[in-house]
C-alpha cells in the first residue's frame, strides 16, 4: 500500500466508529468533544498525523515505532491494511506494555 492509500483507510474507519471512539474518549478525558468536533478534526489530520496516531502507545505515550524509519517500509510491504494492522500488533507485542491507541478498529 502506499502512505496516502493507508491515510485515507484509516481515516474511512474512525469517520466510521467516530460516535463508539468519542464515547470512549469522553469517559476518561476531562474536556468533552462532540462527535462533529471529532470528525472535523479526522478530517483535518494530515496523512502523516492520523497514521502516527495508530503508532503511540495507549500505555506509556511513548512511540511504538520509530516513524521514519519503519513505518514506511511496513506499508510499502503491506498488501492490505489487515497485514499493516498485524505487523503493527506485533510491534505492540514486542513494545510490552502497549496496547493500541484504537484497539477495536
Ligand atoms: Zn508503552
Amino acid at each position: 500500500m502506499d502512505k496516502n492509500e493507508l491515510a485515507e483507510e484509516l481515516k474511512r474507519r474512525q469517520l466510521v466508529k467516530a460516535e463508539d471512539i468519542v464515547s470512549s474518549i469522553n469517559k476518561v478525558s476531562p474536556d468533552k468533544i462532540s462527535v462533529q468536533q471529532f470528525k472535523d478534526a479526522v478530517n483535518s489530520c494530515s496523512d502523516n498525523e492520523i497514521i502516527m496516531s495508530y503508532l503511540v502507545c495507549s500505555g506509556c505515550g511513548a512511540p511504538i515505532l520509530p516513524y521514519e524509519t519503519d513505518v514506511d517500509a511496513i506499508t510499502r510491504e503491506s498488501k492490505n491494511i489487515a497485514e499493516w494492522f498485524s505487523r503493527l500488533d506485533e510491534a505492540i507485542a514486542a513494545h510490552g506494555d502497549g496496547v493500541r491507541t484504537y484497539q477495536k478498529l
